[in-house]
């Protein structure tokens, strides 16, 4: 391998080739079947999930986004609620709330994590606050216990946003069984994606089951009768038949996916630049492995010039966002959110990633920091 072969941020078709025959047999099948959307793939994907996660109960849906949408609905949030969240997260989570009618309240942050600070959620609580949306970020779990104490506490849900964090653990539980519900998205750069769109909620009490099949699927509770405004929020077989073959592997894509994250922290130990790790409390899937450094346009710098992809997750906090002027948030107010959009940057991680690639941007950080 020469050093300067092209670097990749992701490899999706080389997996994609790895699965290619397993998946096609599954798609003529499905295709003569005769069944195309929330057929027997689709159930026993949500069993085997479920099981997976060690949640007991998943409906899946269209996406990560409407899986946020839908459990919220379910759980009766809307217009003159608020739900507290993570302003440094993708985009979806807050949308979702503000879908619902409800108003995205922000809490700050954690500098290590990344993931939202139970002290400060605890401190945003209100006569409307109706639950606690924190986000699994880049794949690290958020500080679940601390958080039930608080929703507990105040009688308030959690609904966490495991959409980047498959398989990431709190003590021995995986996230999705961890608050009231789970939401996964299955676009295709998550720890487990599809070849489309897709998502799925996870859920220990069975009394939200019957409202999500019924919100997916238009309010509908019997064929062609409605007493509810629901959505057209389904999984197709041909995906639900995908990810099937791909939970049977996640666990060593995962496994793949900490080692990378082992070789960076070795190849960047001397630099004073900060590394994501797993937490005390729990573990980090690195769906993104995301540094943080005040010279970090140095490092992008050094990056550029060397072909190296990466990503800075997320530019402008939440509560910045022109769409949220209204809430009347302004720079400042979340100064832990506000410094880790100054400072962060995402570098290449995917399970087949040569550890030889790892080294190579190491080096080039190491470099670009004297
Ligand atoms: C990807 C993502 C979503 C949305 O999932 P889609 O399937 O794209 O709708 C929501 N929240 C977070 C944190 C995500 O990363």
């Amino acid at each position: 391998m020469s050093a300067h072969e092209p670097i990749p941020f992701l490899n999706l078709s080389a997996e994609y080739k790895a699965l290619e025959q397993e998946w096609f047999e599954q798609i003529r099948m499905t295709g003569g079947s005769g069944r195309y959307i929330l057929g027997p793939q689709v159930a026993e994907f949500e069993n085997e999930f479920a099981a997976a996660c060690g949640a007991g109960f998943s409906v899946a849906v269209a996406n990560g986004t409407d899986a946020l949408l839908l459990s919220m609905r379910a759980l009766g949030i809307g217009p003159g609620d608020e739900v507290i969240t993570t302003p440094y997260t993708f985009f979806a989570t807050a949308e979702a709330i503000s879908h619902t009618g409800a108003k995205p309240v922000f809490a700050d942050i954690d500098e290590n994590t990344f993931c939202i600070n139970p002290d400060h959620v605890a401190s945003r609580i209100t006569p409307k606050s109706k639950a606690i949306l924190p986000v699994h970020l880049f794949g690290c779990a958020a500080d679940m216990t601390a958080l039930n104490t608080i929703a507990a506490d105040n009688g308030l849900a959690v609904v966490e946003d495991a959409a980047q964090a498959f398989g990431a653990r709190v003590g021995g539980s995986r996230v999705g069984a961890l608050g009231d519900v789970g939401c996964f998205s299955f676009y295709p750069t998550k720890v487990l994606g599809c070849y489309g769109d897709g998502g799925i909620i996870s859920m220990a009490n069975e009394i939200h089951v019957a409202a999500l099949q019924k919100l997916r699927n238009h309010g509908a509770s019997a064929p062609f009768m409605h007493d509810q405004l629901g959505y057209n929020s389904r999984l197709d077989e041909i995906q639900a038949a995908l990810l099937r073959i791909k939970l049977r592997k996640v666990d060593q894509d995962i496994a793949a996916r900490q080692a990378i994250a082992d070789r960076y922290r070795q190849g960047l130990q001397a630099t004073d630049v900060r590394l994501a790790q797993a937490p005390a409390y729990g573990t980090h899937v690195y769906n993104l492995f995301t540094i943080a450094s005040a010279r970090r346009d140095a490092i992008r710098k050094a990056l550029q010039a060397n072909q190296i992809p990466h990503s800075q997750c997320y530019p402008l906090p939440l509560h910045l966002q022109q769409v949220y002027a209204e809430l009347h948030y302004k720079a400042g107010d979340l100064p832990v959110s506000e410094k880790a959009s100054m400072e962060t940057l995402s570098l290449p991680v995917y399970p087949a990633m040569p550890h030889a690639h790892v080294d190579r941007i190491c080096e080039i950080i190491r470099s670009a920091l004297g």
